[in-house]
């Protein structure tokens, strides 16, 4: 009987098995995809994570990650603001930052199987996961770290599953003209584009789209040259870049409706626990910070500090909620604020006349610096 089988092989899932495997436990992950893998993603991560991957013996700078911190955002029109970041963070392709991950996690001991969950039972103080292949495992725990929306959320009806998910995400690596530190924020009519470096010299354009402005076009390259180039910084930029992909990586159904940590003793964790709008640049930290409250609470259970299973699920929620609503509710603020252009165009003048405000802004949808000990 393994200690914990975690889903999904992301970010959070092999955050959760490097750190659970380097306390001794055994563990599995079952990720459906083969690494490396390039995922749809604005690839900035904030600097709030650093020491702790430091910590798990994950050095991104020594893979080629960029240091970043400034930050510049334009209005539909093209008016802009450029703040420095308050705390910073680094450009590194999902491609590679899960590829070291996966690395670490073997070598710290933990298995790893390419293959679907596609049913999990409880039953007797267990869990019994079953593949699409029929292969089965038992565990003590499981970990559902399958991202933003997974066959696992229809096949429990979650929640989040039945309201509108009506969000596009496009993303492609290009070569050009970019200044190194800088990640820059360009809205557009019904979404807005993220670009900054990643290693190799590349640059990561990755934008977000409500799914209705898309869908009178239906065609990416037109929907760019109707929608997106109406921003003069966009229009520029794509004037000047060549790409890396034959076509951009897309992601439909993208959903940001509240979700439960837990589901039928499952212990959700990353996105499968809940997202913040991807124009924070910061769901890839909080997808790291809720892996180290779930194995901090697992080891303390293991060590046999935490009294039972339901108390373990009610201290994980309890901190899950404590340290993300704040930021949840900051994130969901300035979307709607992004989605109105008259609002945004209003904020950003007053932003140009106070421009503090802005790193103050910036603050409220990140954390402090991450160590084990806090
Ligand atoms: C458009 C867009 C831009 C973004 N830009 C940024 C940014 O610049 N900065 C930032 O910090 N965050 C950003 N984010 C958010 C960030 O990508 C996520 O928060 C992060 O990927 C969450 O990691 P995760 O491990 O929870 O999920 P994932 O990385 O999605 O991992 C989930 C894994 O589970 C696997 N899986 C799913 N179902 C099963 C199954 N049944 N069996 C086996 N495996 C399964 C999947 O294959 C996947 O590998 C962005 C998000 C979007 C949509």
């Amino acid at each position: 009987m393994l200690d914990i089988l975690i889903i999904g092989g992301g970010l959070a899932g092999l955050i959760n098995a490097i750190h659970l495997s380097k306390a001794g436990l055994q563990v599995k992950v079952i990720e459906k995809n083969a690494y490396p893998k390039h995922k749809v993603c604005g690839e900035y991560i904030s600097n709030e994570v650093l020491p702790y991957l430091n910590y798990l013996g994950i050095d991104p700078f020594a893979e080629g990650a960029v240091a970043i911190d400034q930050f510049s955002l334009s209005t539909v029109n093209g008016k802009e603001i450029n703040t420095h970041l308050p705390l910073g963070g680094f450009g590194i392709s999902r491609y590679t930052l899960d590829h070291i991950l996966y690395r670490k996690a073997l070598e710290e001991g933990c298995t790893i199987e390419q293959e679907i969950v596609t049913n999990i039972d409880f039953s007797n103080d267990f869990f019994t996961t079953t593949t699409r292949n029929g292969a089965q495992y038992f565990s003590k725990f499981v970990i559902g770290a399958f991202g933003k929306r997974s066959n696992i959320d229809v096949h429990y009806q979650r929640a989040f599953i039945q309201q509108k998910a009506p969000f596009l995400g496009v993303k492609g690596h290009y070569l050009g003209d970019f200044p190194d530190n800088l990640v820059a924020l360009h809205n557009f009519k019904g979404g807005y584009c993220g670009v900054s470096k990643v290693e190799n010299n590349r640059i990561n354009i990755c934008y977000l789209t409500d799914y209705k402005a898309f869908k009178k076009y239906r065609n990416i390259k037109i929907f760019q040259e109707e929608v997106l180039f109406k921003n003069p910084h966009l229009k520029a930029l794509f004037a000047q870049v060549q790409p890396l992909f034959e076509a951009p990586l897309t992601i439909s159904q993208v959903s940001f409706s509240p979700k439960k940590t837990i589901k039928n003793h499952i212990l959700m964790s990353g996105d499968a626990a809940g997202m913040i709008h991807p124009l924070c640049g910061n769901g890839m930290g909080m997808a790291i910070h809720s892996a180290l409250l779930l194995s901090q609470a697992l080891i303390r259970f293991f060590e046999g500090n935490s009294a039972d299973r339901l108390n373990l699920e009610s201290v994980y929620t309890k901190q899950w909620e404590t340290t993300f609503r704040k930021r949840l509710i900051a994130g969901r603020i300035f979307n709607t604020t992004f989605k109105s252009d008259r609002i945004f165009e209003l904020g950003l003048s007053g932003l140009l006349l106070f421009p503090k405000l802005l790193p103050f802004f910036i603050e409220q949808t990140h954390g402090k610096t991450l160590s084990v000990g806090n």
